[in-house]
């Protein structure tokens, strides 16, 4: 461990080896030659965009997937090399930005090729693709539309994707959408052969995606939470996160230890009661530091000397309270486990996003700048 872990108020550990295990995994269950472009979006799913991004690039990735243009310029600015696509819209104005960075821009809509061309200037794009989610795209029935897009001198069409909405959970009528979302964009594909135009690399698959497709023969795929060795609820979790290992693991430390008599409560609103003398220890983690506040009152826990402690109270901005009534020796300086393992006891991303009401990639993706990050095996 790195040595300033030993003084750090909270943490991320970050497990190199683990990250590329992940991306091994999602490798071997793509076609061969098949490029990654994982999504390092949100500053990594909470990783740390930059020295995630440069470790995925010395295991093979091809490129990255960001939300938007500012992400992109700062994996540029730190010396990443390879493609990067802007999933998100960026306002046709910040075409210089795209420019300098040398980014990959979404075609999000007809109108908006329309509006980026019309800038006159030169421009990667990748065609986004709408088969049902009706986020971003354009319709996967505007043939016309697409083959627009390449018409464009100013556009360097380099890449056409469409994203699976329905392929998290096992149920069959989900499962059959995203057969339907796969038949749409491949009808599109042949169409544009039919019409002669060249077809881009293609790219479908995120995370379950591969997992759940493992045959399919796209040029590229976008995996972002699976690299990270989670998925996002616990149905995908239970039939695939097995072979994931987690990369995250997120700690910090006791900074006090106060014993409570039966009746005395503690915290703002003293949401807390003893109900019989307890020992409660302040914790140094808060909700800005990406702690859901729905953690507190008990539906939350942490680790303590390998075992399992309830998150009580209100969760503070940048504290909370445990309940480490039967935990022996617990002192200040001690580090508490909020995501990851201690001795025989684990806490997985998916069970504290639950516990919470939300999804892993929420869970992770708030983590935030407060937060020191250490990777755990440095060599470069
Ligand atoms: C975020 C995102 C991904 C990665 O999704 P995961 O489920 O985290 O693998 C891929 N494609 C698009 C368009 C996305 O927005």
């Amino acid at each position: 461990m790195n040595a300033d872990a030993l003084t750090a108020r909270a943490w991320c550990e970050l497990d190199g080896a683990a990250l590329a295990h992940n991306f091994a995994v999602l490798r071997a269950a793509l076609p061969a030659g098949c490029k990654l472009l994982p999504a390092v979006k949100a500053n990594a799913y909470g990783h740390g965009a930059v020295p995630t991004a440069r470790r995925l690039r010395r295991l093979g990735a091809a490129g990255f997937c960001v939300a938007c243009a500012a992400e992109g310029a700062a994996l540029r600015k730190a010396g990443v090399a390879g493609e990067i696509l802007v999933l998100g819209y960026t306002a046709p104005a910040d075409l210089p930005l795209l420019r300098r960075w040398r980014l990959t821009q979404a075609v999000v809509s007809g109108p908006y090729a329309a509006a980026l061309a019309a800038c006159g200037r030169r421009l990667r794009v990748h065609v986004a693709v709408d088969t049902g989610m009706h986020r971003l795209g354009l319709p996967v029935d505007d043939l016309e539309g697409v083959l627009k897009v390449f018409s464009y001198k100013t556009l360097a069409v380099t890449g056409i994707y469409t994203h699976l909405c329905t392929d998290d959970t096992l149920a069959a009528v989900d499962r059959a959408f995203a057969e339907r979302q796969l038949a749409a964009f491949d009808g599109l594909c042949r169409a544009l052969a039919v019409r002669g135009q060249t077809v881009p690399p293609r790219h479908v698959q995120a995370s379950t995606g591969i997992l759940r497709h493992p045959g399919l023969q796209y040029e590229a795929a976008r995996p972002g939470i699976a690299l990270y060795g989670v998925l996002s609820g616990a149905e995908a979790t239970a039939r695939w996160g097995k072979a994931l290992q987690p990369v995250l693991s997120l700690r910090c430390r006791v900074a006090a230890v106060h014993t409570l008599a039966a009746g005395e409560g503690a915290g703002y609103g003293l949401a807390y009661r003893a109900a019989a003398p307890a020992v409660l220890a302040v914790l140094t983690v808060g909700y800005a530091d990406g702690v859901p506040r729905a953690l507190g009152g008990g539906a939350g826990t942490v680790l303590l000397h390998g075992r399992r402690a309830p998150i009580v109270g209100r969760v503070c901005m940048d504290q909370l309270f445990a309940d480490v009534t039967g935990i022996p020796g617990v002192c200040p300086g001690d580090a508490a486990t909020l995501i990851g393992r201690d001795g025989a006891e684990a806490l997985t991303a998916c069970e504290v996003a639950a516990a919470a009401g939300t999804i892993s990639n929420e869970l992770l993706s708030r983590l935030g700048p407060r937060l020191a990050r250490f990777w755990r095996e440095d060599a470069l």
